[in-house]
């Protein structure tokens, strides 16, 4: 499986730089897990490809480009789009995003060729199918509802904790699959800002150094996303600090593969 954060800051020569404001991640080139930055990033080859798009929860880092995303493919769409996602945020979407107000409802719009947006509402803690990959969702403790993922290509599993305070939902679901490769855990916060990060349902370096050890599996990679930009640093030393083997913070642009 191929993974790739995609980034949503670049410098003046248009690299990117480290900083994540947005979360998007593209899985193989076609399935993307939320949605932050998929319009401001992806290819115009990867944006031919990619019609599957799993949002974790509707906050706005998660899905800011996507109405964005759908709107410049809006003629060229030979199949809709495919927003998978659990009922309470697919309600949400409608609600908040797609009302005509604030964008159009394009799961009611059609272009030459059929529908360009439809909704795959998913279960929790059951597995389903997106494109060629196998994914389990699982509530996580957020402040909306919200999902982690377990996701496998038959080879390779990784897990997505979304934004997330300590759970043990999640933990049980990853738990249970045999193997895993790669943990995408979040560290919204630096230890000083605890207080928000219980407030806002995120972590900080020290509670997810306990929430870790719920994690009965060794090995794997455990990539931090999710860093606030302006405590980036700080956040990065207090991780480093915590000695876990194979953590490191995931490098938005780069393509990790297991
Ligand atoms: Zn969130
Ligand atoms: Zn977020």
């Amino acid at each position: 499986m191929r993974i790739q954060l995609l980034p949503s800051t670049f410098d003046g020569q248009g690299h990117a730089t480290p900083e994540q404001r947005l979360t998007c991640f593209l899985i193989d080139e076609c399935v993307a897990v939320d949605a932050g930055s998929i319009a401001i990033a992806l290819t115009a080859e990867q944006r031919t490809k990619v019609r599957d798009v799993i949002v974790t929860h509707p906050h706005m880092d998660h899905i800011a480009s996507l109405p964005i995303f759908i709107d410049d493919l809006y003629p060229t769409l030979k199949e809709p789009m495919r927003i998978h996602a659990t009922p309470e945020v697919i309600a949400l979407l409608e609600r908040d995003v797609f009302n005509w107000n604030v964008y159009p409802r394009f799961s009611d719009l059609k272009n030459d060729y059929g529908p360009v947006m439809e909704y795959v509402p998913i279960p929790t803690n059951k597995t389903f199918s997106v494109a060629h990959l196998s994914v389990k969702a699982v509530p996580v403790n957020h402040i909306v509802p919200t999902v982690g993922l377990l996701v496998s290509d038959g080879k390779s599993s990784v897990a997505f904790s979304s934004d997330t305070a300590e759970t043990d939902e999640f933990w049980d679901i990853v738990n249970e699959n045999k193997h895993l490769d790669a943990l995408f855990i979040e560290a919204s916060f630096p230890d000083e800002l605890a207080q928000l990060a219980e407030v806002s349902r995120h972590f900080t370096p020290s509670s997810l150094d306990k929430e870790l050890k719920k994690l009965t599996h060794n090995g794997m990679d455990i990539l931090a996303v999710h860093l606030k930009p302006t405590h980036r640093e700080i956040i990065i030393k207090q991780l480093e600090a915590l000695k876990i083997p194979k953590l490191s913070v995931m490098n938005p642009g780069e393509v990790y593969s297991w």
